[in-house]
């Protein structure tokens, strides 16, 4: 049920959300009616609408967030450990599919394809909704099989509307979905689970999320073209001190991170979540080792679809090394000071306005960044 702060309507959105250009193209509003719609990773409302209270204000994640109040209804364990620059976990491993398939067309290992591949052949879920490519831009697909899981592999850096294809699901089938998504997406996820009347939410029953400390919007795909007259990307990859290397019809481009920052969405300098903190498990790079995942376990569902990958030998695991586990901690840190105090220097500037921040929070992050955001 919408209530409090989420209480608001469309025209709110719109002018909160949409208008200042802090909109993250999740999609978890396109869709949900007929006057939301979404153009490549433009999200508007298209007609007027008067509804004073609607799931469209309350899905998104840039409205109100309460991280504590959504970590607290996801989590089914007391073993768990709060930090505060990875969010509650379970545990943290490395982690590469076991199958040669899944391994050469994933990004780091496969570990996604290969749980995805899990969760359908033991029937945890029907459907997964998975971010595939159409040749140049992504867009979402709803998998059933391992072929269509493989189809979907790899990293496309771009943020697009693809929750979408989830409210098109639910809207029509009484099926369980499995999602993969970026942690802004997560977010929506557990918003609209938890704090909306969407109907078939029961029917979200896995959510995996990404690390993601950036994402692109089209000006790059269509620089792409212009500048490059690219029309096909193959495999994208951002290998250490290399930057942004594409496969495309016109051979290998490389973009340098500095090229490649002047394209990341502006809403993304809001972002405080690079880990996918609210998933059941969070998948990242190594970064040291291309080859293996970082693999975060947060939740009894996540733990539960892990076993499952293990025993049916599509993964395998292995221990997460103390000197990256530092490495990471700090990034994640990095990221969310820079949103949480507010200093990013980045044109544009940041919007932390809807996160919900204790004051004890606050001043832990001032004293150096420890601490969890509990009330
Ligand atoms: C925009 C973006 C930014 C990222 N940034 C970082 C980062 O800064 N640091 C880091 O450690 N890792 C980052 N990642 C995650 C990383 O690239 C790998 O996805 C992750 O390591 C899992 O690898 P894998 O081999 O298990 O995935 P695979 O088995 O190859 O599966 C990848 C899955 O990602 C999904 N996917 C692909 N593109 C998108 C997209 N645009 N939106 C939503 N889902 C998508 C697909 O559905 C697919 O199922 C990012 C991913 C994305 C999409
Ligand atoms: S961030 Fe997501 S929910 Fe919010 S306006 Fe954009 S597409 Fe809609
Ligand atoms: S940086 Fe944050 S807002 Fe941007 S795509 Fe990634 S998770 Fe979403």
């Amino acid at each position: 049920m919408v209530t409090g702060e989420l209480n608001k309507g469309p025209e709110q959105l719109s002018e909160e959300v949409i208008g200042p250009g802090w909109c993250v193209a999740c999609g978890a509003c396109v869709e949900l009616c007929p006057y939301i719609k979404a153009a490549d990773d433009r999200v508007a409302v298209v007609q007027a609408c008067s509804l004073e209270s609607g799931n469209c204000y309350a899905v998104c994640p840039r409205t109100f967030t309460d991280y504590n109040d959504l970590a607290f209804k996801i989590s089914s364990s007391e073993a768990a450990e709060m930090t505060p620059a990875l969010g509650s976990f379970e545990e943290i491993l490395q982690a590469r599919s076991l199958l040669p398939e899944i391994r050469d067309k994933g990004q780091n290992g496969g570990v996604v394809s290969a749980l995805m591949t899990a969760a359908l052949e033991e029937g945890l879920v029907d459907a997964a909704l998975l971010t595939a490519s159409d040749g140049f831009y992504p867009r979402y697909t709803l998998a059933r099989s391992k072929m269509e899981v493989l189809a979907a592999a790899g990293s496309k850096y771009g943020v697009y509307p693809g929750l979408a294809g989830l409210n098109r699901s639910l809207a029509v089938a009484s099926e369980n979905v499995a999602v993969v998504g970026r942690p802004c997406q997560v977010v929506a996820l557990r918003k609209l689970q938890h704090y909306s009347s969407v109907r078939g939410r029961e029917n979200l029953a896995l959510v995996l999320g990404l690390f993601c400390f950036w994402g692109l919007d089209y000006r790059f795909y269509e620089d792409l073209r212009k500048h490059y007259q690219a029309s096909r990307i193959g495999r994208c990859e951002i290998p250490k001190d290399r930057g942004l290397t594409l496969e495309t019809d016109r051979g290998e481009i490389i973009f340098s991170l500095e090229e490649t920052r002047a394209y990341v969405r502006r809403g993304c300098h809001s972002c405080a979540d690079p880990t996918s903190e609210l998933a059941d498990l969070s998948i990242g790079s190594t970064e040291s080792d291309p080859a293996w995942c970082t693999l975060l376990v947060r939740t009894r569902t996540g733990l539960s679809l892990l076993q499952k990958a293990l025993s049916s030998k599509l993964i395998e695991v292995r221990s997460f090394p103390t000197e990256a586990r530092k490495a990471l901690e700090e990034a994640a840190l990095d990221k969310k000071e820079r949103v949480f105090k507010g200093r990013e220097n980045d044109i544009p500037p940041v919007n932390n306005s809807y996160l919900k921040l204790t004051d004890q929070y606050r001043v832990q992050l001032a004293e150096g960044g420890g601490g969890a955001a509990d009330d």
